[in-house]
Order: C-alpha cells, then structure tokens, then sequence
C-alpha cells in the first residue's frame, strides 16, 4: 500500500507504523461498534492513500481517540464522551484535523482549557479538538506574540512580572489565549481586545490570515469578538499582543489574584460567571441573583456559590441537565423578581447539531 504498512493491534485501529493514530475502544459502548468504526477507518486510510493524502493524515502526532470524557476537559468537570477527540501541537496539525473533519463531514469544535463551555451529558456526535498550540515569543519590549493554546493566565503572570501593563488581569482567568480572545475576557477594568496588536487565524479554505486589530471591520465588546460570528473563520492560532511599560504592574496582578481569592470560589468546579451582566444601570449578575436570595440553592449537586452568586458550582457529580435546570431557576427568579432578562456569558455546546 504505498510504501506504507498497516496493521491491526489490539484494541487499536488499523495504524500506519509510525503512526499514533490510535482508535481507543474503552468507553465505547458495544465491541461490535467499535469494529465496524475500525472498519470504517481502514477504508477511510485507505481512500486517503488514493488521494495521496495518507502521508499527510498519519503524520499528524496527536492521537484521535474514540470516546474521550469530556468532563476531563472542561473546568465544570461536566460532559459526556466526544465521538472523536484529537489534541494539536501546532499550525500544521490544526490545519489537516480541520481539513480531515471537513472533507469527511465530521463536525467539529474546539476547546481551550473549557472554561467556559458546558457539555452535554451525552457528549458530541464530532471531533473535539483540544487546543495545545503553546508557544511564547517576547522581543523585550512589550510585544508577546503567543500561542493560541498558550494558557491566558500564564501571559498575564509573564507580561506583569515583566512590567508591562494591560493583562494583569489576565492572571486570574484559568482559559487559553485563544479563548481568551475568542470571548473577549475581561476583568478589573482591562480586556483582551484593549491590548491586541494582531491575531492569527485559520480559515475553512485553509488559507491564514493576519488580522490587524486596528481594522474597523473586527468588532469587539463585552464577552464580544468578531470571530463568533465571522463566515469561513475555524480557528484562531496566536495572538500578538502590544503592552506598555509600567512600574507596579507586578504588584497591580498580585493584588488582583488576591483579590478574586477572596471574593470568588476559585478551587471550585464552575465556568467562572455564568450571566453577563446586564449593563448601564443595572446591578451586576451576581448582585441581582444574591438579591433574589438564591445563594446556596441547588438543584441536586447543581448549586449557586455561597461566595459568590454568579458562580454556578458542579459540587460533585453534576450533570449538564441538573446545571442548565439550575441556570433556569435563576433566570426565573431573577426575572420575576427584579424584571431583569439574564443572559448567560457561558458556551453550551450541544451533542449534536441536528
Ligand atoms: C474560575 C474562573 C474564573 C473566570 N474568570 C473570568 C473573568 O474574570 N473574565 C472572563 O472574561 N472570563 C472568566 N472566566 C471564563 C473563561 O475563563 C474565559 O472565558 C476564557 O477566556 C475561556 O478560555 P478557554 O480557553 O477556557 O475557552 P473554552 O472554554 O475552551 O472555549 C470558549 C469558546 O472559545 C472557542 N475557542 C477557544 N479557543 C479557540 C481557538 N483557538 N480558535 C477558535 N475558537 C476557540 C471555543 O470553541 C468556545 O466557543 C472564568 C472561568 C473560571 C472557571
């Protein structure tokens, strides 16, 4: 077969020989499943091999996987298994996983450090890329282009104890850099777009684009980026980020840290807030959901964090149905209560798009 051996092993998929594309039957409901999927994929390496394209599809490094839990991948600790899981290291391996996804019209979405998503109980019908792009570049002087699996707090900790100001905030929050810019994130008065010199993206006719953030086109906003809605975007693959120089800025993201130690539950299973905030003139969230004397409430271990009420906590073993029913109690009674309409800030992605 083109010079290239294939072989069966057990409880693995047809593999190249230096591939690591490895197909886990373990939490795959019935054997018989699993050998028609490793059926499948054999004709599938095979097509590619017609196609010329079977260098390319097994040199990816990373491994697909059947059956990945995804509550091992978000920091609500809740989800189902993904159909198909696979994690990228770099630009090459997003783009043929994207390709592959595409060309064989498997659905696919990919995850940073999933926190800010909610799963489904019973998981994803595609392929759930895990973001492990990780790299920093930094010329000294207040530029950092970064990797957009590069984790945002991680930026934060650097570019403050550099002293450059601007991501200070940054780190507190437990996502990737390129989740961070996909949901805009934000804190203590500073967000991502503020200090966004450029972002690298992959787009679905595999061209790369450099977006340059003073483009009038690219709008930003609260919980806001172009990239959620923008037609043929997949994914974006670094950011390059322009801070300014700022004696104290070591000490502004220490004293943030603290602070968010004290007012919210950090060690906890959660999204971070759930709700936007309403806007102009209005209480935030997590006031109007204290007000409505919903901390504490719980449906099973669904519960409102007692620290800090726009925190919905997975207290041990929640399941997305017990958080979204929690999500709509609050909704409910905040709407009763204060007449407010709350929007949740958080990312639910549903098992399947049909
Ligand atoms: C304890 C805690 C505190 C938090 N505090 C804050 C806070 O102060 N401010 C704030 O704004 N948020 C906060 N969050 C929410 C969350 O950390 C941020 O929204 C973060 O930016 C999400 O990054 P992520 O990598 O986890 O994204 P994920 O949750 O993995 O993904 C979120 C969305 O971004 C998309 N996405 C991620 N990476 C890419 C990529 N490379 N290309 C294309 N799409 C991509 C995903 O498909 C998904 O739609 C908090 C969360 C927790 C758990």
């Amino acid at each position: 077969m083109a010079g290239c051996e294939l072989h069966y092993s057990p409880g693995f998929s047809p593999v190249g020989r230096n591939s690591r594309l490895k197909f886990l039957s373990r939490d795959v409901g019935s054997r018989n499943l699993v050998r028609m999927h490793r059926e499948k994929v054999l004709f599938k390496v095979q097509a590619a091999v017609c196609n010329n394209e079977l260098q390319e599809f097994l040199s990816l490094p990373s491994s697909f996987m059947q059956g990945k839990r995804l509550s091992e991948l978000s920091t609500f600790g809740i989800g189902g298994p993904a159909k198909y899981f696979v994690e990228v290291h770099n630009e090459s391996e997003m783009s043929a996983v994207i390709r592959f996804c595409q060309k064989e019209n498997i659905r696919y979405f990919i995850v940073g450090k999933g926190s800010n998503c909610l799963f489904d109980d019973r998981g994803f019908d595609g392929c759930v890329i895990l973001n492990s792009l990780k790299f920093l570049e930094s010329d000294g002087r207040g530029i950092y282009r970064v990797g957009s699996g590069y984790p945002f707090n991680m930026l934060g900790i650097q570019a403050s104890n550099d002293e450059f100001t601007g991501l200070e905030f940054a780190s507190g929050i437990p996502g990737t850099v390129g989740g961070a810019v996909y949901m805009n994130a934000s804190a203590n008065g500073q967000e991502t777009a503020d200090v966004i010199k450029s972002v690298e993206v992959l787009r679905a006719d595999g061209e790369r684009e450099v977006h340059m953030r003073e483009d009038s086109n690219l709008v930003y906003g609260y919980r806001l980026s172009p990239y959620q809605t923008m037609e043929g975007f997949t994914s974006i693959l670094a950011a390059t980020f322009h801070l300014k120089p700022c004696t104290g800025a070591r000490q502004r993201h220490r004293s943030f840290l603290e602070r968010r130690r004290k007012t919210q539950p950090v060690a906890a299973k959660s999204a971070g807030c759930i709700f936007r905030n309403p806007g102009s003139g209005c209480q935030s969230a997590g006031a109007l959901i204290e007000k409505a004397g919903l901390k504490g409430a719980a449906v099973g271990p669904a519960k409102v964090s007692n620290i800090h009420a726009n925190y919905l906590l997975n207290a041990g073993g929640s399941s997305a149905a017990d958080m979204k029913t929690l999500i709509q109690l609050v909704r409910n009674q905040v709407k009763e209560k204060f007449g407010v309409e709350l929007r949740e800030e958080i990312i639910y992605v549903p098992y399947t798009s049909k």
